[in-house]
């Protein structure tokens, strides 16, 4: 973080029970979350999560209706967005049509009235460090949507703040644009060591620049964990099928105890899976990756299916296939080497497959 030793706590934020209805719909629901001082959050999830109602609550922006966010020690529940040194950055930039670059970036301190030449200074040190210095006297409709992002970032670096909330910053960007302002912000944070709360829907951007995900879904904090953790063992069938591309495969079977190893069975699979919790017959949805289904000939153990589609990605393929009446998807280097209307059986190896409970989607082991 910015300090050392005790400093540290100084800027963890805390969420305690955070909620927010808006008449019968409940946005926010009992959220309780600590943000590390110098971490990478970001708050993950489907559109109408909740993402940018619990960043407005933290920011200020918005009253809880129920539960505290403490600052350190301080409890800033009621306190106004202005006192929580805390910057917050649009998607929509908000930047000064009328005012050059330097005076965007220097605006927040020429608000708190600091001498000229330290302003001058300080935004010369902020355009330096987001390769800026030579479009300080541009005004922002002569930029481009990436440079503008920058700028709008500028403004929030310049104010030195315990931490940065982001509420879909690349949002307005073309595809390439957003994977290098990716990057510079992932890198931005490494050199800051600055706390950042991101919200974004795009599971890329959470994966490449968490160092935790908080997956929302109805409000409610579904997982919370790094992205390898997040995607290595998903707690439930939402997370499993949020993350991923394409999607985890989910499956109906039932669970059975065959010569003392288990085995998920439906009608089109027989798979080992190398557990050992007891759940003789227990129905389940069973979870498996694209990426870790091999492919081998017909007649040997696994999920029994048919190739219906094969779709090129460049350097992978994936093969849309059917078991039954589910749906079932393998991705893999290419060429994979199958054909559409191809019979095959799909194997994986046991610690690549996830059991989730029939009701709750809760994962089981
Ligand atoms: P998106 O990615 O689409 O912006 P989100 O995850 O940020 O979605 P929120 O904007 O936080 O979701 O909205 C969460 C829920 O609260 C939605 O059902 C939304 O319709 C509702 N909501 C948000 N703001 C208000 C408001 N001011 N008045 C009434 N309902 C609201």
């Amino acid at each position: 973080g910015r300090g050392k030793g005790a400093v540290t706590l100084v800027s963890r934020i805390q969420l305690r029970g955070l909620t927010r209805r808006f008449g019968a719909v409940t946005a926010v629901d009992d959220v309780w979350l600590d943000i590390a001082d110098g971490e990478f959050l970001v708050l993950l999830g489907p559109s109408g999560c909740g993402k940018s109602t619990l960043l407005r609550m933290i920011a200020g922006l918005l009253p809880p209706t129920e539960g505290t966010l403490h600052l350190g020690d301080t409890d800033i529940t009621h306190q106004p967005p202005q006192r929580r040194d805390l910057a917050m950055v649009f998607q929509s930039y908000a930047l000064y049509p009328h005012l050059s670059v330097a005076r965007n970036i220097g605006f927040p301190l020429r608000a708190r009235k600091l001498p000229r030449a330290q302003i001058r200074a300080k935004v010369a040190a902020v355009a330096e460090t987001l390769d800026l210095t030579a479009l300080l006297d541009r005004k922002p409709r002569e930029l481009s949507g990436g440079q503008r992002q920058r700028v709008a970032l500028g403004r929030a670096l310049v104010r030195d703040p315990g931490a940065f909330l982001m509420d879909e910053p690349l949002s307005n960007l073309d595809a390439k644009l957003r994977a290098g302002t990716r990057a510079e912000i992932a890198e931005l944070h490494r050199r800051l060591g600055a706390t950042m709360v991101y919200v974004t829907h795009d599971q890329v951007e959470a994966m490449t620049m968490a160092t935790r995900i908080a997956l929302l879904d109805q409000g409610r904090l579904e997982q919370l964990g790094t992205p390898a953790e997040v995607y290595d063992r998903p707690a439930s069938v939402f997370a499993a099928t949020f993350l991923g591309s394409p999607a985890m495969n989910v499956l109906d079977a039932t669970v059975l105890t065959v010569d003392g190893t288990l085995s998920a069975r439906a009608e089109d699979i027989d798979l080992p899976l190398g557990i050992d919790a007891t759940m003789p017959d227990r129905p389940v949805r069973l979870g498996v990756r694209p990426e870790h289904l091999t492919i081998a000939p017909p007649g040997e153990p696994g999920i029994r299916a048919v190739v219906t589609g094969v779709e090129n990605l460049g350097s992978e393929e994936v093969a849309q296939c059917r078991s039954g009446t589910a749906r079932v998807a393998v991705r893999g280097t290419r060429p994979l080497g199958v054909r559409t209307g191809e019979a095959l059986t799909l194997t994986a190896r046991p610690e690549h497959l996830h059991l989730f409970d029939v009701g709750s989607g809760r994962r089981l082991t």
